[in-house]
């Protein structure tokens, strides 16, 4: 088997391994299938792999909402330099596990105002997506007397080239179009606010080095210039992301040395024009969507007009991202496998499907696989990330899968 992910998990006996575990053990030790287990080790490596190119000034955030699991967000925060949350609910998670109000910053479009009192009063970092968030803030810090910190999420001008998921550029809801924000940026300077700085998010799930360099340096330019209207010295740049994962056939690892290399040209222009800026990169998915692996059994075996279907006990309730229902145009295979049985005696081609009462139901479709049988386990890979969370857990009633770390 020649996954892009496979190099993460080992085999032994034919059996795939998390955590130093054979996946029938973990299976049992989870007590039932459907289940998703996430590896620290491998959520280690990526956060190293990461340290090791990039720049030392560059902050590390995980932004939570790729995996939201208490035990996932404590890991992550004892690897990262903070935590970006994009609900008051994870903001409840990010506290929870322990984070510095001081780390966290708060980003999201349609803040209620109990959103907003919540993250004044834990002191984080709003990034202020709309000139009413501003306003009521501001009504809150008359109120309360409290300054609450607020950096400016910026629409861009320009977007993420071929990214898997575009949040800038062109009309948006996400932040404030690039060139409103001089004259946000004078109304904040007349109101009780901390004044923190920018943050820019131009895309998602970006394979390819020169389009990620390209938006860094439009980024910093577009953050530089808007420096100028500043109401105060800029304590906080976010960068973004956007550094994709491999998830479909042909699909490599990204290179980051290029983005490295890059950023480490940019720091010196962020220093001239943001001295004393702290630089956030923030990454969801890049972290930990590699590290996760969603497991169910094989419930039947059919053969419809001479193509074989697994049906199994998990589906598009539980991984809509594989199903390829959250956000593909075209639908494209997440890499599976049997996972008792890696390579097998037998292989064939077959399709995984779910127990849903809809043709969207789809795991895989018509990919090679060790001949499987009922009680054998499918195994998803690249799961780690937008799984669990992402998926609609009440659609048929199923009960919702188990989430195990090891
Ligand atoms: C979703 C999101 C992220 C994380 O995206 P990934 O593709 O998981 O890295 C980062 N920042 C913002 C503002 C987001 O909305």
């Amino acid at each position: 088997m020649k996954h892009a992910a496979q190099p993460w998990f080992e085999i032994a006996d034919d059996c795939l391994r998390a955590g130093g575990r054979a996946l029938t053990d973990l299976a049992a030790t989870a007590g039932r299938t459907p289940f998703y287990v996430y590896d620290r080790a491998v959520m280690d490596r990526k956060v190293e792999a990461l340290r090791r190119v990039l720049p030392a000034e560059i902050h590390l955030h995980y932004a939570i909402k790729a995996n939201p699991m208490p035990e996932v967000v404590r890991h992550m925060l004892g690897l990262v330099d903070g935590l970006d949350v994009a609900s008051a609910g994870e903001l409840r998670t990010a506290l929870g596990a322990g984070a510095d109000p001081a780390d966290v910053s708060f980003a999201g479009p349609g803040k209620t105002e109990e959103e907003l009192e919540y993250a004044a009063a834990s002191d984080i970092t709003l990034n202020v997506e709309s000139e009413r968030e501003i306003e009521v803030l501001a009504a809150i810090a008359q109120r309360t007397g409290r300054k609450p910190k607020v950096a400016v999420r910026v629409n861009p001008d320009f977007e993420l080239k071929t990214s898997g998921m575009k949040m800038g550029g062109g009309p948006k809801q996400f932040g404030i179009d690039a060139e409103r924000v001089p004259e946000v940026l004078r109304r904040i300077g007349a109101l009780p606010l901390e004044f923190r700085g920018f943050h820019i998010f131009s895309g998602s799930q970006n394979l390819r080095p020169e389009a990620i360099i390209e938006a860094q340096q439009k980024t910093v330019a577009l953050a530089a210039r808007l420096a100028q209207d500043a109401p105060a010295p800029v304590t906080l740049l976010n960068i973004g992301g956007g550094l994709g994962i491999p998830y479909f056939p042909g699909e490599q690892p990204l290179d980051l040395e290029p983005i490295a290399a890059n950023l480490r040209a940019l720091i010196p222009d962020i220093r001239r024009a943001m001295p004393g800026a702290e630089i956030v990169l923030e990454l969801g998915r890049y972290l930990v969507g590699e590290s996760g692996l969603y497991v169910c059994r094989v419930i039947d075996r059919k053969i419809s007009r001479g193509q074989v279907f697994l049906v199994t006990d998990g589906g598009l309730h539980h991984h809509l991202a594989a199903s390829g229902n959250f956000g593909q145009v075209l639908r494209k295979n997440y890499p599976v496998a049997i996972g008792n049985r890696m390579q097998g005696s037998e292989r064939e081609i077959a399709s995984v499907v779910g127990p849903l009462c809809t043709p969207l139901d789809l795991l895989g479709d018509r990919v090679e696989l060790a001949r499987a049988d009922i009680g054998d386990l499918v195994v998803v890979f690249q799961s780690g990330a937008y799984g669990f969370t992402a998926s609609p857990l009440g659609f048929l009633s199923h009960p919702a899968p188990i989430e195990i770390v090891v």
